[in-house]
């Protein structure tokens, strides 16, 4: 049974974010990235922006 999960790998995506300082990647909702409650491991940065690609 190989199947693939589109939707899981979109989930992935949608979660990830860049922090505008360093841009480093981390993983979080995007609820609590616009509420400001995430903060960059490395720089402490509250800025961030998703990583949207096409
Ligand atoms: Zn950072």
């Amino acid at each position: 049974m190989a199947t693939k999960i589109p939707a899981a790998q979109k989930r992935m995506f949608q979660d990830v974010f860049v922090c505008k300082n360093c841009r480093k990647k981390i993983r979080s909702q995007a609820v609590r990235i616009i509420a400001g409650k995430v903060k960059c491991p490395r720089c402490n940065n509250y800025n961030f922006r998703p990583i949207k690609k096409k």
